[in-house]
């Protein structure tokens, strides 16, 4: 039989609204179970092995480059799809123990996924440390045999497709040369070196901590949540604020009919605020159960930025570039409106702070330390999914790694579930770039109050409207210009001296 592309097309398309839909169902506390396998088994041929062999090699003979980018978006679509069948039952089981496995820091059991949660509200450095060591055993005992299972069945099916590595295959499909885009965060990493501590250390103070090199990574997710920033970020004003910074850039949230904003609250909703996208720009939800502090503002502005740049995309453009392409398109809009909450005029306009010097200060040491983190993970995810890895020195690395950027001892023991699956980790860092290029180009036109500016939303709703037809290079390319790079946002977190 003919392959029908437009027929694939169509069914992925519909793929896509009945799995997005389902986990929104799910994850909003709407319905007790998460039922994926009915969807992946109705849809399975779409992720058959000679699918994907088909779509390569369509993609490789594409002519014009319109073709070739919507081929190669879909290309990646069915291998993410064929990894994630080939791998579902590992899956299946480790989101089984996860939800199940409980550990002891000495006090009585905790479950698993409690773990940052706990250690955020812990005020005690020595039980954080035993909820640490607790979870690194469930990991190293229960949960890495199967990640490992998983992770070798990946690499497997990445050769076996005729890719000499998992690397070579995630910078082919989404058109990413992930060595260079290492190199890069390797520079950025020594662009941050000296004012690192710098700027870490006193927001360590100003929380109670241990400066870096004392610090264990137990006591990072207490740090991150700022516990005395608590005032500053109340839970009643959380959806008023992202509302009224929307309706400052001309968007009426209320308004939007194709963006449902859920807060109601359910016994088993999910307590982090996500966005879901099953019809893009139709369908919309923005989830959300109000607590309230800085995490939770960041969260919710974060998805905040995905639901617009989604809401606002072109309902006219191919399945692909509506629902597909490059990730870190979206997460610079994601970060856009996430930066908002560490900006000293929105902190002051929006939520009326009277001194917004530590929530500022306290956000960008959190974020200085993200993007570190994640330039080390993409040095070790090229090593630990290249051609020559031993996966035997792959915890050893991973600890060095991060140790090494982080002046954090790092624990091995997360050195597989702490890998974003198909190389995310470096749409998260193209991202923060694009973010901080959008951000100095809002500032030079529309001024530092940009956020409160119409004119700054009408320019924005015209560069969302692309969604992801372009990747984030093109993008920048086709809206300021420039190459994507780490420059400017170095030079944002550490400005040069004189
Ligand atoms: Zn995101």
């Amino acid at each position: 039989m003919a392959f029908d592309l437009n027929e694939y097309r169509r069914r992925a398309e519909r793929f896509s609204e009945e799995l997005s839909r389902e986990y929104y169902l799910h994850l909003a506390g709407r319905r007790p179970e998460l039922e994926i396998e009915p969807i992946y088994d109705e849809y399975a041929d779409l992720f058959a092995n000679a699918q994907v062999e088909r779509l390569r090699r369509l993609a490789a003979a594409a002519r014009g480059d319109d073709e070739k980018r919507r081929l190669r978006y879909l290309l990646q679509f069915a291998f993410d799809g064929l990894l994630g069948l080939e791998t579902r039952s590992e899956s299946a089981e480790l989101a089984g123990l996860e939800a199940s496995l409980e550990i002891d820091p000495g006090d009585g059991p905790v479950p698993y996924r409690a773990v940052p949660i706990e250690q955020a509200y812990e005020p005690e450095p020595d039980r954080r440390a035993a909820l640490e060591e607790g979870r690194n055993a469930v990991l190293v005992e229960r949960l890495n045999p199967l990640h490992r299972v998983a992770l070798e069945r990946a690499h497997a099916l990445c050769r076996a497709l005729g890719w000499p590595s998992y690397a070579a295959a995630y910078a082919e499909l989404r058109g990413i040369d992930l060595e260079a885009l290492a190199r890069q965060a390797t520079t950025f990493l020594e662009a941050t070196e000296e004012a690192y501590a710098a700027i870490v250390d006193p927001q360590l103070q100003r929380t109670g901590m241990p400066p870096l090199g004392e610090l264990r990574r137990a006591d990072l997710p207490r740090f991150f949540r700022g516990a005395d920033l608590d005032p500053v970020f109340p839970a009643d004003r959380l959806v008023a604020s992202l509302a009224d910074t929307l309706a400052g850039l001309g968007i009426d949230l209320g308004r939007q009919i194709n963006v449902h904003l859920d807060d109601e609250s359910r016994r088993t909703k999910s307590s982090r605020a996500f966005c879901s996208t099953p019809r893009v720009p139709d369908e919309i939800y923005l989830v959300i159960a109000p607590t309230g502090g800085r995490d939770d503002y960041g969260t919710l502005f974060h998805e905040g930025g995905h639901v617009e740049h989604y809401a606002n995309t072109d309902p006219g453009l191919a399945f692909e570039y509506r629902h597909l392409g490059d990730n870190s398109v979206t997460e610079s809009f994601a970060f856009l409106l996430e930066h908002l909450i560490e900006d000293r005029d929105w902190l002051r306009h929006r939520l009326g702070v009277e001194d917004p010097e530590p929530a500022a200060a306290h956000t960008r040491a959190f974020k200085l330390v993200l993007v570190r983190r994640y330039a080390a993970k993409l040095a070790y995810e090229l090593e630990l999914h290249g051609d020559s890895a031993a996966l035997a020195e792959m915890p050893g690395r991973y600890a060095d790694l991060l140790t090494g950027a982080l002046r954090i001892p790092w624990p091995g023991a997360s050195w597989l579930a702490d890998v974003d699956g198909g190389f995310y980790a470096a749409c998260y860092l193209r991202g923060w770039a694009l973010e901080t290029r959008w951000r100095g180009a809002l500032r030079d036109r529309f001024g530092p109050r940009w956020f409160a500016s119409p004119e700054a939303g009408e320019w924005l709703r015209s560069v969302w409207s692309n969604g992801q037809r372009l990747d984030a290079a093109e993008l920048l390319a086709e809206t300021l210009g420039g190459e994507l790079d780490f420059t400017v946002m170095a030079t944002e977190l550490v400005p040069p001296a004189g």
